[in-house]
């Protein structure tokens, strides 16, 4: 039997939990499809078990896209102050933990719970265990007329009140498309969609994406949103493994496996950005939050700069050492602002160590330029066996910014990080999934 309800959500996961509950809040009748058999799974395993749910600082320069203008509307229409007052009301504990990331003092199931109990209070359904294995676009009969579309929408008609216009709408109406967003989608109308599910067939006049990206494809990611895309004619931007850890190359191997456990403040670049945070040497090669942050900006065969010693000039420091402790062993010197066991390899590895005034100019050229920039071609990541996230995606370009709905196919919307949309690691990434769910929320 034919199921019809306004709203169909493909993907219980951030983004489209949060439409659910906000459309549903708006009056409509909304049913969400995921093929796991448990809601949210990469909420229950964010921010190592605590999901680091927004950040305090979230501006759009800690997004990546090719379209640098898209996020702007939505994360200024739903801000990281919405998502904290929605945690508040649900008296969710939590704490800043560093540089403006809030999470959850107890588990993550908490942010899971709450995301719950807004759906439940508003109607809408989360139906797990469902695949979609079809979707068709219903076409509008005789278009011009609206004759035809009267009957479909009698189909597919709500039972619900239509929704007064909340706060979220006047903003959202009053909210002037950023640079970056696109006119209204220009493609005929139609009327709603109709899938082919496990479940059987479901009518919907509104159809949102929310399956997320590629990463961790053993928690149920696939590239199921980008495959719909291409269906109804969108272009999908290259997909690559994001804040994700880097491998590296036999000659590295000795000294991460040594130093395996070991995290050093450092500031780390590629391609003109730069992240001041730790660095972690892992068995499989390099890690940490500052490690992370770079990856999502490094590709194939470039080298990343590690200055492992961001707060002093290293030259400086090294002459006045020599000035100071001419016969001061180097690994002694190194041993003060490094652990003992680092300073040792380090020696080993890079500059056989003897008293600092025995050292030519060139060889401390030699060792301050390693420690301040050292260079480290990554032999890959890890990829999306361990990444956070997905970058590339659905090309915003072809989609709404006030709206998320595409321009290609009327009712059909797009949220979270199915989207040409990554942030920064910090809280980053959950905030686009609320505020984009929230966008498309007010429209569905
Ligand atoms: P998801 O949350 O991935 O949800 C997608 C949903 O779609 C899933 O439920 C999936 O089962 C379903 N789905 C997929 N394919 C299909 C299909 N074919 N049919 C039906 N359903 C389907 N971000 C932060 O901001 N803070 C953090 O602390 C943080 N920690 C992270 C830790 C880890 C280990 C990982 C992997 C990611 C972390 N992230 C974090 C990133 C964050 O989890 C994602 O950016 C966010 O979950 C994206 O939300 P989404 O709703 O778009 O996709």
């Amino acid at each position: 039997q034919e199921i019809v309800t306004d709203v169909v959500v493909i993907g219980a996961g951030a983004a489209g939990l949060m439409c659910a509950a906000q459309a549903g809040a708006r009056g409509r009748r909304v049913l969400v499809l995921d093929h796991a058999n448990k809601a949210g799974k990469k909420i229950l395993m964010s921010g190592g078990g605590n999901c680091n749910f927004t950040n305090l600082y979230t501006e759009p320069a800690n997004f990546l896209s090719e379209n640098t203008h898209f996020c702007k509307s939505a994360l200024a229409r739903y801000t990281q102050w919405d998502f904290i007052a929605l945690v508040n009301k649900h008296r969710v504990p939590y704490h800043e933990k560093k540089l403006g990331q809030l999470f959850c003092d107890n588990k993550s199931i908490d942010i899971l719970k709450m995301l719950l109990a807004e759906c439940e209070a508003v109607g809408a359904t989360v139906q797990l265990n469902t695949s979609v294995e079809k979707i068709e676009c219903i076409p509008r009969v005789d278009a011009m007329s609206g004759e035809g579309a009267q009957v479909a929408e009698g189909v597919v008609a709500s039972n619900s009140t239509p929704a007064k216009a909340t706060k979220a709408d006047k903003r959202a109406k009053a909210a002037k498309p950023s640079k970056g967003a696109s006119a209204a989608p220009a493609a005929p109308p139609n009327d709603g969609y109709l899938l082919h599910t496990s479940i059987g067939p479901v009518r919907c006049q509104s159809l949102v994406i929310a399956t997320g990206g590629l990463s961790i494809p053993s928690m149920g990611a696939t590239g199921f949103g980008y495959d719909v895309a291409r269906q109804f004619g969108h272009r999908v931007l290259p997909t690559r493994a994001g804040l994700v850890p880097f491998t590296i190359t036999d000659q590295l191997k000795d000294l991460c496996t040594e130093l395996s456990g070991t995290s050093v403040d450092c500031l780390v670049s590629c391609n003109g950005k730069s992240f001041r945070e730790n660095i972690l040497f892992t068995h499989r090669g390099l890690s940490g939050p500052a490690i992370l942050q770079i990856s999502s900006y490094w590709l194939p065969g470039q080298a990343v700069e590690i200055n492992l010693l961001p707060d002093r000039s290293v030259p400086d420091w090294l002459a006045q050492q020599r000035l100071d402790r001419p016969n001061a062993e180097l690994k002694t010197l190194l041993g003060e602002v490094f652990t003992k066991k680092m300073a040792q390899l380090l020696c080993e590895q890079w500059f056989p160590s003897k008293p600092i005034k025995q050292y030519t100019h060139a060889e401390m050229e030699a060792i301050a330029d390693k420690l301040s920039a050292w260079q480290v071609v990554p032999a890959g990541t890890e990829g999306y066996r361990t990444a956070e996230v997905t970058l590339g995606g659905v090309d915003t370009r072809e989609v709404s910014s006030k709206t998320m709905e595409s321009l290609k196919s009327p009712g059909l919307y797009f949220i979270g990080e199915v989207l040409d949309v990554t942030g920064h690691l910090g809280g980053f990434n959950f905030q686009w999934a609320w505020a984009s769910a929230h966008a498309a929320a007010q429209f569905v």
